[in-house]
């Protein structure tokens, strides 16, 4: 008893508060355990937390999402990619470019989508001629509602904008390989998910052999393929184009040719990125126009065509490493390969009403 009392004491003059101090002492050695309990639960939960946000961060991570994001493999994309790079750089009449027709042909074909190639000759700035292979895979072909995915294949046969090796191909892991890894992840993905609506995935060559501020010298196979589509009277309800959609910490501006075309279509896509979580990448600020493949796709062909491209409004540029050999494998993140599948699914699944 004595030492309750003096055990009481001693609380008092610690942390009972007034009310509580008349309880019999063995009640208030329950509260004193129970408050050491519920202080050294409370200080783990927040080191646990802090271990949470200690880690270093992916470069890219969703925030507040308000729509279940659609299954898409990272690694598979990212091997995608690889598999491109390994076979050289892609340049126009190589054979790197040769070997990975074949292998993206058979690739779509193993995914169960209508493959047409498309083969025909153009004439690049310089005077070169070349055979193209434009590559369209086609998801539920007998659907008149459809949605046109693309980015080009081909790389670029030179490193203008280099300060090494200039007239030297580069491997284009970015420019070239991403937007095709993610469009054959997003072909394999269909593949399971069946949605309603019919979806065309156009490997466009001979986008990337032209001569700036000569706009007519790009996107080669795409003005081929608008002057002769692979089907007739074809008219997808809208399109939309992937490049350098695959390096680290991307920011993708709402580009402004799609702005001028096809904002509504902008919008929507930006509004799912934003439902998943991605608006910290997919940014509302819009830049200037760009000759890339959905400019002739808007302009020439009459389908409205957007551009989720790599560009830094800040730096009014593309990434760094933009036509130089540094464009390689060191630049590809799989996260960014996966949030942008994961936005391309969610549209096309959306239409769908999947
Ligand atoms: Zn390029």
């Amino acid at each position: 008893m004595k030492r309750m009392e003096k055990l009481r004491g001693v609380l008092n003059n610690i942390f009972i508060p007034k009310l509580l101090r008349k309880l019999h002492p063995a009640w208030l050695v329950l509260l004193v355990i129970l408050k050491i309990i519920s202080v050294i639960v409370f200080t783990f939960l927040i080191a646990c937390n802090n271990n949470q946000n200690t880690d270093k961060p992916t470069t890219v991570a969703p925030k507040d999402i308000v729509i279940t994001p659609p299954s898409f493999d990272a690694d598979s994309a990212y091997s995608f990619v690889k598999t491109q790079v390994d076979f050289g750089p892609r340049a126009p009449g190589s054979k790197a470019h040769e070997k990975c027709a074949e292998y993206l042909t058979n690739k779509l074909k193993s995914y169960n989508l209508q493959v047409v190639v498309q083969h025909g000759m153009v004439t690049t700035y310089d005077t070169k001629q070349f055979n193209i292979s434009n590559i369209i895979g086609s998801y539920k072909p007998e659907l008149k509602n459809r949605i046109l995915l693309l980015t080009h294949w081909d790389s670029r046969p030179i490193a203008d904008m280099d300060s090494v090796d200039k007239d030297k191909p580069i491997d284009g892991a970015d420019d070239g390989g991403s937007g095709v890894a993610v469009l054959l992840e997003v072909a394999r993905q269909l593949n399971i998910a069946k949605p309603s609506y019919g979806v065309d995935i156009f490997f466009s060559d001979l986008e990337d052999d032209g001569e700036n501020n000569n706009n007519e010298s790009w996107c080669l196979g795409t003005q081929y393929w608008i002057k002769h589509p692979h089907v007739q009277n074809y008219n997808p309800a809208f399109g939309i184009l992937l490049d350098m959609v695959g390096g680290k910490n991307p920011i993708f501006p709402m580009e402004g040719t799609g702005m001028h075309y096809a904002p509504s279509f902008i919008q929507k896509v930006w509004d799912v990125a934003g439902k998943l979580g991605f608006s910290e990448y997919f940014i509302d600020t819009q830049t200037g126009t760009t000759i890339d493949d959905h400019f002739f796709i808007n302009r020439d062909g009459h389908i409205p065509c957007i551009d989720i491209v790599h560009y830094e409004p800040e730096k009014r540029d593309y990434p760094y490493y933009h036509h130089k050999h540094s464009d390689n494998m060191s630049v590809i993140d799989k996260n960014t390969l996966k949030m942008v599948g994961q936005v391309v699914l969610a549209v096309i699944l959306n239409e769908g009403g999947a």
